[in-house]
C-alpha cells in the first residue's frame, strides 16, 4: 500500500509546477524531473527547440527537444568517457573528428591530448554552439583550442565527403535517434565512418541505455560487427541526469593494428600537463576505462550474440 488512496492519485498533476520533467516516447512511463530556479533561454532553431534553465541542484541545464543534453554538475562523466575511451585506446592520436557535440565539451576533452594536431567538428545546429558559448563557458572552452576547425552542417553529408583513411578517431556525440540525429544510428553512416578512418582507427558513438534501449543497441552492435573488421565493444557509464541514469558507448576499430579497447595504451592520467588549461579530470581514469566494458549478464548475453 503506497499510502495514497485512488482519489489522491488522480489529483496528482502529471507535470509538477516549477519542475522540468523529461517526458519522451523513448522512455515511456517514466520521467526524471529537476527543480527549475529560472529559465535562462528558450529558442527554436531550424532543427530543434532549445532551452537552458538554472536547476536547483545540477547547475545550468541544456535541453534539446525536451531531452536533457547536459548539466553542469554531471557533464564531466559523459564528455570524459566518450572522448578518452577511444583516444586512450590508441597510441598518438593525431586527427580527430567530432560529429554533433555542439556544446564543445568533447572538444575540451580531445584538447587534453598533446599528440592531437587536428580537431574537426561537424555540428548541425549553430544555436547549440551559440547557447553553449553564452551559458556554459566551462564546456564551450573547447572551441578556444587553435587545433579546432568548426563545420556547421549535417554530419552524414560531411562524412561522405571525407577522403578515405583521414582520421585516427571519430567521436559521434549525438542526440537521440528521434530528430536530426536519426541517420547517425544507421548502417550507411557507420560505413562512412569506417571509410573515413585509417587502418586501426577508432570510432566511439553515443549508444543509449542498456535499461531502456536494448533493441536499439542490438541493431547498432549488429551493424557495427558487419562494418568494422577490427574490435567491436560496448561500454557504459553513469550520468545521473540521463534517462535511467546510464549511457552507453559503441567502440569500434577498423581492420589494421589491433585495438584492445579494454586496456588503454595511451593513459592520460599518467601525465598531468593536460590539466593546465582545462583543470583536472573529474571522472575518467584508467580503472574506470577498463571497468566500463564489464556488462551486466542480461546485456552481455544480447550484445555477445550479435
Ligand atoms: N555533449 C552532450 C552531453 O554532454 O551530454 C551530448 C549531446 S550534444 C548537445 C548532441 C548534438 O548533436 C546536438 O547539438 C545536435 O544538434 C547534434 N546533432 C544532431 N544531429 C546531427 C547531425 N545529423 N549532424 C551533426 N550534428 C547533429
Amino acid at each position: 500500500d503506497s499510502g495514497c488512496n485512488h482519489n489522491e492519485l488522480e489529483n496528482m498533476s502529471s507535470v509538477i509546477p516549477g519542475w522540468f520533467s523529461e517526458i519522451s516516447p523513448m522512455w515511456p512511463g517514466e520521467a526524471h524531473s529537476l527543480k527549475v530556479e529560472k529559465i535562462l533561454f528558450q529558442g527554436k532553431s531550424e532543427y530543434q527547440n532549445v532551452i537552458v534553465f538554472q536547476s536547483s541542484t545540477y547547475g545550468k541545464v541544456l535541453v534539446l527537444d525536451g531531452v536533457i543534453q547536459l548539466t553542469e554538475r554531471d557533464e564531466c562523466a559523459y564528455q570524459e568517457m566518450i572522448t578518452h575511451l577511444p583516444l586512450c585506446s590508441i597510441p598518438n592520436p593525431k586527427k580527430v573528428l567530432v560529429i554533433g557535440g555542439g556544446d564543445g565539451g568533447v572538444l575540451r576533452e580531445v584538447s587534453r591530448h598533446a599528440s592531437v594536431e587536428q580537431i574537426d567538428i561537424c555540428e548541425i545546429d549553430k544555436m547549440v554552439i551559440d547557447v553553449s558559448k553564452q551559458f556554459f563557458p566551462r564546456v564551450a572552452v573547447g572551441y578556444e583550442d587553435s587545433r579546432v576547425t568548426l563545420h556547421i552542417g549535417d554530419g552524414v553529408a560531411f562524412l561522405k565527403a571525407v577522403p578515405q583513411g583521414t582520421y585516427d578517431a571519430v567521436i559521434v556525440d549525438s542526440s537521440d535517434p528521434i530528430g536530426p540525429a536519426q541517420e547517425l544510428f544507421k548502417k550507411p553512416f557507420f560505413e562512412s565512418v569506417a571509410k573515413a578512418l585509417r587502418p586501426g582507427g577508432v570510432m566511439c558513438t553515443q549508444a543509449e541505455s542498456i535499461w531502456l534501449h536494448m533493441h536499439i543497441i542490438e541493431d547498432i552492435v549488429s551493424n557495427c560487427r558487419q562494418i568494422f573488421k577490427g574490435s567491436v565493444n560496448y561500454a557504459w557509464t553513469t550520468v545521473p541526469t540521463y534517462p535511467s541514469g546510464v549511457i552507453g558507448f559503441m567502440l569500434c576499430s577498423t581492420e589494421g593494428p589491433t585495438v584492445d579497447f579494454k586496456h588503454p595504451v595511451n593513459p592520460i592520467d599518467a601525465d598531468e600537463s593536460h590539466c593546465k588549461s582545462n583543470g583536472p579530470l573529474k571522472f575518467y581514469n584508467s580503472e574506470m576505462h577498463t571497468a566500463a566494458f564489464c556488462l551486466p549478464s542480461f546485456a552481455k548475453k544480447v550484445i555477445d550474440s550479435k
